[in-house]
């Protein structure tokens, strides 16, 4: 794989492909700039270099149409007050104006595109749409390393069309941890699973099974695994269509004998809500009117006990619902527990994050990846649609 730095870009146009997904409030001002930060670095040295950086960006869920709710130029703003060169802004993604404006681009100027998610090409890969992004391109550069999972046209689409493709400081930084932690794992290792959704989850559990002997399961996930069993779980987030798989999950892990632990007492409730009466749950059934919303005082000892003999940590997805306090023991006790090792621990996922930035161990956590979904699947996988396509040329 090639890295921005051993690219000669002087005078050339760089296609910069970013994850600056920023939240935004409804005035559209930017709430937090972390990511537009985290990729200074990449574009600074192609910048100091003497490229001509055309810039792109998914923002936000628009429906594949241009809607001005979504424009990047709140972002385009923000990124020229953290550069010292001006940026100038593309109205569109692709088309004649974007063209003429590509045209005229000089040495170290900055040309950020439109939402590239404004065109159904860029999330169905379309490669008539991919080979326009490309237009007039020298060398594309993946700093998007949340999307890295997704096979997009800005992620696996253009490289086809380009001279050549590399990583920028933020892809390669996050593929130099993650690596390190799959290629050669110290051991014990052990991965903490939580989160909402069991659909997003199962396809890599199955893959972390082979890699290692202790995966501590927790948040809404561990209801679909219950409910499986035939367990009574009030009215836990359960996902029917999943459960087969979680069952034929539990036996391969079963079969190798490994730890594959669910919590054994719960956080209940009768609605996600400050206000609600908790309820400490010790036996199934979880009553009828409840749901589970947090790992209970005895999991979190458990779970406590296996962290502090690891030495590598995995964790995506909170234990419970963190947002609100009182659901939020389990999650802020599992982040303490992980700062507290010296174990390489590295922590992944949107909310994941967040709730370790709220429990504020942050500093004490090896790695922070900027991408959920991708360092999950890169963990599980040990590749990326959007890593191959950088060495496919
Ligand atoms: P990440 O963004 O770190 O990948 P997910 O998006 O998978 O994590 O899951 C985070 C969400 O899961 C949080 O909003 C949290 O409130 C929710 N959650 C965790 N545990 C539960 C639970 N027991 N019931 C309902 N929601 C839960
Ligand atoms: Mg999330």
């Amino acid at each position: 794989m090639l890295y921005v730095k051993d690219l000669d870009v002087q005078g050339k146009k760089i296609f910069l492909r970013v994850d600056f997904n920023v939240p935004l409030d409804k005035e559209q001002n930017i709430k937090d700039d972390t990511r537009i930060k985290a990729t200074l670095p990449t574009l600074n040295h192609l910048l100091e270099h003497g490229a001509k950086v055309i810039v792109a960006s998914h923002l936000g869920r628009p429906k594949e149409e241009f809607n001005p709710e979504f424009s990047t130029r709140p972002v385009a703003e923000r990124l020229a007050k953290l550069i010292p060169q001006k940026v100038l802004h593309a109205p569109d993604v692709v088309g004649h104006e974007v063209e003429s404006k590509k045209t005229q681009l000089k040495e170290s100027q900055v040309l950020l595109l439109e939402n590239l998610r404004f065109y159904p090409g860029e999330k169905g890969n379309n490669l008539s749409f991919a080979q326009q992004l490309a237009h007039d391109i020298d060398y594309y550069v993946n700093d998007a390393f949340g999307v890295c999972h997704r096979s997009h046209a800005s992620i696996v689409g253009i490289p086809q069309y380009v001279q050549k493709s590399a990583a920028g400081f933020l892809v390669a930084k996050e593929v130099e941890y993650l690596s390190k932690a799959i290629l050669s794992p110290k051991k014990p290792y052990v991965f903490i699973l939580g989160g909402a959704k069991v659909s997003d989850k199962i396809p890599v559990i199955e893959r972390l099974l082979h890699k290692t002997d202790n995966i501590l399961i927790g948040g809404a996930i561990a209801y679909t695994f219950f409910s499986a069993q035939g367990f009574g779980v009030g009215r836990s987030l359960v996902e029917e269509d999943q459960k087969d798989l979680a069952l034929s999950l539990l036996d391969k892990a079963k079969s190798k004998g490994m730890n594959f632990l669910l919590p054994q007492d719960h956080i209940a409730a009768a609605a996600i809500d400050p206000g609600a009466k908790k309820h400490i749950i010790q036996e199934f059934p979880i009553p009828k009117d409840l749901m589970a919303l947090d790992i209970g005082p005895q999991t979190i000892e458990k779970y406590k006990d296996i962290i502090k003999t690891a030495k590598t940590i995995f964790w995506n997805g909170p234990m419970g619902v963190f947002e609100i306090d009182q659901f939020g023991k389990g999650t802020e006790e599992m982040a303490k527990a992980v700062a507290n090792t010296e174990a390489i621990s590295i922590i992944g996922g949107g909310d994941s994050v967040a709730a370790v930035l709220k429990v504020g161990v942050s500093e004490k956590i090896s790695h922070i990846s900027t991408g959920g979904g991708a360092s999950l699947e890169y963990i599980a996988k040990e590749t990326l649609p959007g890593l191959e396509a950088l060495t496919e040329k």
